[in-house]
């Protein structure tokens, strides 16, 4: 930047759940520098390129500056319209689809772009105000299924290890886990011990498994196997902590049993990997002081993400490599507010990690709130992809999507393409406009975006950070918290559900309150010590160090995991496993990086790779232009890389770019769980245009 700031305002990075402290510079009002934050305790300065442009996103082109109505229908524009105009009728709207069809015919997907306070206050407005139980977050796509994971091991979600822990940690076992890519600043954190042993396992030579000692190129969704027979040779040469097993676990005899049949041959065969490598991992990890291991999408996006990360928390179990400095297994969350919105929301639990069917829970929320208790839902409405299943049926006919961009970031694209055009009124809330999901709105609402708005994010290690605002929104756009006040007043239950509310502070006192006592408690913070201590991880450093968990006896539960074959194999017509994954320059659909000219001239385009000997079986030349073709549809006109990154009968493709839309192949099924996407496995072929 050459025009030189006049003023900086720390704040916290908007892009991934890394949570990097950084300060922006401002000129008379305007955005117009980005810098690490030197004092911050998780990136020390740094910032990788989607932070360093980050301030160039708020007055990039593009941004929705009015409400938008189709007056005239389904086919005709959308035109500007005021606010009091669109919000009367999206109440008006979705009041009559409700009288006709009942209050759950209203879906709700919001996001974990939002702050804290705004996705608690949204909560209560879909599931107390519009009272509609059909809500869920995007998150589901990305880390639906750790939340699953940790429950069924632990009792409840919440990462228990801190990003120090890939520091002091003398053995590193990332799973399915691109952090060069995708969680760039955390890539800093490896290595700082010389003797540590950093280990990836990934199908693909992904930037990170470059860095790895090991590498261990698993043949797709063999990561099951590879746990097991880690297990079974920790257990077989007496590598685990019987006394951690014996004094704070259940369920390891049956478990001793089923890793049994995991024999070195068997693991070998369905993984890829040679006996002697498995060998060797199981032995680091075994002999490790302090192991970690950490995964995201490559475990959670599949129809077994759920039950893979019980299958990670069983190494942990079994040799006591949890609630220690260097030792935790550790879900690298996606979005920057991931664990916020699972905190504090109404979507896979009540908020502060409550339970829909525990009566003690209901009436405790019920209490705070002044309301009756037989007002709280008891049972969790439809998941995100369920919600889009019963547009389809007809059975959801009113769907609202907050900062959010399904067309792009949904699979199986046909199957939401029918959703939202059965869906008889469609709201698209977003920063900008138009967006691919905008095309099928019926009313679109203008929305502020990060540096715009106050409240707090919390990150993948717990920590709660402050967000601050640095600059208006542009034209007649308003925050998202603003926007669910005005909803709740013309729904007339503002007075009931927020009284007194009129600032994101307000929502944050009262999810102190709703917090307090429960394992993710943020009532011993203000906001004033989250932003001068560059963020307060809630349950302190880490969890379990006292090797109690939040099950009913205290113990965690050992879970005996299967290795299933994935729902699509390549056979004679689709002969190619395809794997979508991200890039470091774009953000999820490129609404933001897209706009902003270094991160998209960086990286424009779509590509797919593809190893040399398929290239050379299927005839095809470096940079050959491609179509992508599954049972559902076809990506067209794709750059081929012809690249050793991939293995022989697999190919990649990055998921970010509308344009070339890898959902339009993607699989619409889904871990029975967690309900999170098999985004990782389809069978394809691949064509010539
Ligand atoms: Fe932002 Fe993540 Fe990059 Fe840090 S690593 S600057 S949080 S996108």
């Amino acid at each position: 930047e050459s025009r030189v700031a006049d003023t900086w305002t720390r704040t916290t990075c908007g892009y991934c759940s890394v949570g990097c402290g950084m300060l922006i510079g401002t000129r008379d009002g305007e955005p117009v520098a980005a810098r690490g934050n030197p004092d911050h305790p998780v990136n020390r300065g740094k910032l990788c390129p989607k932070g360093l442009s980050e301030h160039q996103v708020l007055r990039a082109p593009g941004r929705a500056t009015t409400p938008m109505l189709r007056r005239g229908g389904r086919g005709t524009p959308l035109v500007p319209v005021s606010w009091e105009e669109a919000l009367d009728v999206m109440v008006s709207r979705i009041g009559a689809l409700q009288e006709a069809h009942g209050t759950d015919t209203l879906g709700v997907i919001g996001t974990g772009q939002l702050l804290t306070e705004e996705f608690y206050t949204l909560g209560k407005l879909v599931q107390l105000g519009f009272q509609s139980r059909n809500y869920d977050g995007n998150t589901t796509l990305c880390m639906a299924s750790a939340v699953s994971g940790y429950k069924l091991s632990f009792g409840s979600d919440g990462p228990p290890g801190a990003y120090a822990d890939l520091e002091t940690a003398d053995v590193v076992l990332l799973v399915g886990s691109n952090i060069a890519d995708n969680h760039p600043i955390l890539c800093n954190r490896l290595r700082s011990n010389p003797e540590q042993v950093l280990i990836v396992a990934d199908p693909r030579v992904t930037k990170t498994a470059m860095l790895a000692d090991i590498h261990l190129p698993v043949k797709p969704r063999s990561d099951i196997a590879l746990l097991n027979g880690i297990a079974h040779i920790l257990l077989r040469d007496g590598m685990i902590d019987r006394d951690y097993v014996d004094a704070h676990t259940e369920g390891f005899d049956d478990f001793v049993s089923f890793a049994a049949d995991f024999t070195l041959q068997h693991v070998s065969d369905v993984t890829g990997l040679s006996v002697e490598t498995i060998e060797r991992v199981a032995h680091l990890y075994g002999n490790a002081k302090a192991a970690f291991i950490g995964w995201t999408m490559g475990v959670n996006h599949s129809t077994q993400g759920s039950v893979t990360v019980a299958a990670i928390n069983n190494l942990a179990m079994l040799t006591g490599n949890i609630g220690r400095a260097g030792a935790s297994p550790f879900s690298i969350t996606g979005q920057c507010n991931a664990m916020g919105t699972r905190e504090s929301g109404f979507a896979s639990s009540l908020p502060g990690y409550r339970k829909f069917d525990s009566e003690h829970d209901r009436e405790e929320l019920a209490a705070i709130w002044e309301i009756p208790a037989h007002r709280l839902p008891t049972a969790r409405g439809l998941a995100y992809p369920d919600i889009i299943e019963a547009a389809v049926a007809k059975r959801v006919t009113a769907l609202w999507f907050i900062a959010t961009n399904p067309v792009v970031s949904f699979p199986n694209f046909k199957l939401l393409q029918q959703a939202l055009t059965t869906a008889e009124f469609v709201v698209v809330q977003d920063g900008f406009f138009p967006t691919p999901t905008a095309d099928y709105a019926d009313l679109v609402l203008p929305a502020a975006i990060w540096g715009e708005k106050e409240g707090t994010y919390t990150n993948s290690e717990r920590r709660i950070s402050k967000v601050n605002a640095f600059a208006t929104p542009p034209g007649e756009a308003r925050s998202d918290f603003d926007i669910f006040l005005t909803l709740a007043e013309k729904l007339g239950v503002k007075d009931v559900l927020y009284p007194g509310w009129s600032t994101t502070h307000d929502a944050w006192l009262e999810w102190q309150r709703v917090s307090a006592g429960r394992m993710c408690d943020y009532s011993s913070f203000t906001w004033q010590q989250i932003e001068e201590n560059g963020g307060m991880q809630w349950g302190g450093e880490r969890l379990y160090e006292d090797g109690i968990f939040p099950r009913e006896n205290g113990r965690a539960l050992f879970h005996c995991v299967p290795c299933l074959p994935f729902t699509e194999q390549p056979d004679s017509d689709f002969g190619l496993i395809l794997n979508t994954g991200r890039t470091v320059e774009h953000w999820h659909t490129r609404t933001k990086t897209g706009a902003v000219p270094i991160l998209n001239n960086m990286m424009p385009n779509a590509w797919l790779e593809m190893n040399p000997v398929d290239a050379e079986r299927l005839q095809f030349r470096q940079h050959d232009r491609v179509n992508i073709v599954s049972r559902r549809s076809s990506v067209t006109n794709v750059e081929l890389r012809i690249t050793g990154i991939v293995a022989p009968g697999q190919v990649f493709m990055p998921f970010h770019f509308a344009e070339q839309n890898s959902n339009q192949v993607t699989l619409g099924a889904f871990d029975p769980i967690s309900r999170e996407p098999n985004f990782k496995q389809c069978a394809v072929r691949v064509e010539r245009c």
